[in-house]
């Protein structure tokens, strides 16, 4: 117990010397108006010397309007799907007194198709995230979005919740079980499920349950193996560095602006507030455990060294809803992250999304996620299950392929613009087949698209 209390302290401490804190700028050119979280027009560059898009940059914007599938409109229905309820405020407040969290800084991406400083995927993307209030999933699955990074998802036992995914914040899941509390009746919290070792799925566990409960027995935490020796060395023994070189990672104090922040692929942002831990009470140890939580029947799946290095899928059979905790949401997550998280084993997230698929993926009614949107329906989960495997599969394929023959990244992007040009191209006949033949435009493409995640 006295364990916990300490790296809770260290947790406050880390959390205090890091991303949640509004810092003032010293340069004497800083732009005017980055002090803190503000938002700048759409229609100007909130900086005195920021420039216009370049020629180069508007070429590449183009292409990708004109390349992407952006006719494929299924993930905006699937977004949508659900909805209950938005609050009506935007902002939610720190403890501390500054604005933990404010929905109304990217109004802005709704307001206009395209912008010629913002590519098209990103915006679109962006679009995507500005989800914000309660959505039911299917009777019983509930998802609070766009309260924070992650999505604090509430399922019904027989007596309260079972809360997968407490977001960053105390501030953040406290206003998500409130709001909960508001559109479907006071209940509870029975359990907490931390999917893996990353501070926006659990940071925020103090806002909706007290330790006391859970040193009485009331309340379970239950998390995937290895989660406490992850999550600590993830964010104390390596907490500092890795929340300052975040701040350059998503740019979390330019203004949000076409010019400036424009979102960060898996939301719009981390939430700048109390971040805490309770150390779980249940870790799940073998490769696969069946319980029963409140009634509610749970089968949870390890899959180490993924997108993180102690994370879990649950599966419900008795429902049919199968939650991929961040493995399988609606983007091409980062491998590496420049904010200094431990790589990841794409070969291993790619064969623990096919074991998912196997297991589950083939029964699944509707799949889950910690992040983006449901998809509902057989067909669909199976589809985004297999394109997510391959994906993964993929750059962990072709990277080795060319980085065996010591491409450097100069060069494979030069094949990637070569390889996209069939005819044109001045590459081999050879070597044309063999891009061809192996994927590698699209595994090109993909890593250098990678979008902004945890
Ligand atoms: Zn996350």
């Amino acid at each position: 117990m006295h364990r916990t209390l300490i790296l809770v302290a260290l947790f406050i401490i880390a959390a205090s010397g890091c991303a949640q804190k509004e810092q003032a700028p010293t340069e004497a050119d800083t732009p005017p108006d980055t002090e803190g979280q503000t938002s700048a027009k759409p229609d100007g560059h909130y900086h005195p010397k920021g420039k216009a898009p370049s020629k180069h940059t508007l070429a590449v914007i183009e292409k990708a309007r004109a390349s992407l599938p952006f006719a494929d409109k299924r993930d905006f229905e699937e977004q949508k799907k659900g909805f209950i309820a938005a609050p009506t405020y935007m902002k939610i407040m720190a403890d501390a007194g500054h604005a933990a969290w404010d929905m109304d800084r990217w109004q802005w991406v709704l307001e206009s198709e395209d912008f010629d400083s913002v590519h098209p995927s990103l915006l679109r993307q962006a679009k995507l995230n500005m989800n914000y209030g309660l959505y039911e999933v299917i009777p019983g699955f509930y998802q609070v979005r766009g309260f924070d990074l992650a999505n604090i998802t509430f399922v019904r036992g027989k007596t309260g919740w079972i809360v997968f995914d407490p977001l960053t914040a105390a501030e953040t899941a406290r206003a998500a079980k409130e709001f909960v509390d508001e559109q479907l009746g006071e209940l509870p919290v029975v359990a907490v499920v931390y999917s893996h070792s990353h501070g926006d799925h659990f940071g925020g566990v103090r806002g909706i349950v007290d330790e006391a409960d859970v040193r009485a027995g009331k309340v379970q935490i239950i998390a995937p193996r290895d989660f406490m020796q992850y999550s600590v060395s993830e964010n104390i023994y390596a907490g500092n560095a890795m929340s300052r070189r975040m701040f350059y990672q998503y740019g979390v104090l330019l203004p949000a602006s076409p010019y400036g922040h424009a979102g960060q692929g898996l939301a719009m942002t981390v939430a700048a507030g109390n971040l805490g831990l309770i150390a779980p009470t249940r870790v799940i140890e073998k490769a696969i455990e069946v319980h029963t939580v409140d009634g509610v029947k749970m089968e949870f799946h390890n899959a180490p060294f993924t997108e993180a290095p102690s994370e879990m899928h649950t599966w419900f059979p008795e429902k049919k809803v199968l939650w991929t905790g961040e493995n399988v949401t609606g983007t091409f997550h980062n491998i590496y992250t420049l904010r200094g998280a431990m790589v990841r084993d794409a070969l291993a997230w790619s064969k623990y999304i096919n074991e998912a698929l196997y297991l589950y993926g083939k029964q699944a009614d509707v799949m889950i996620a910690s992040h983006h949107w449901p998809r509902w329906g057989n067909d669909r989960v199976q589809e985004v299950l297999r394109g997510q495997r391959d994906l993964y599969g993929n750059i962990n394929n072709q990277v080795l392929h060319l980085a065996n023959p010591a491409t450097s990244t100069t060069r494979c992007s030069t094949w990637r613009t070569r390889a996209s040009r069939s005819t044109r191209s001045t590459t081999s006949t050879r070597h044309r087949s063999r891009l061809a033949s192996s994927g590698t435009t699209a595994a090109i493409t993909a890593l250098l698209n990678t979008t902004a995640a945890r």
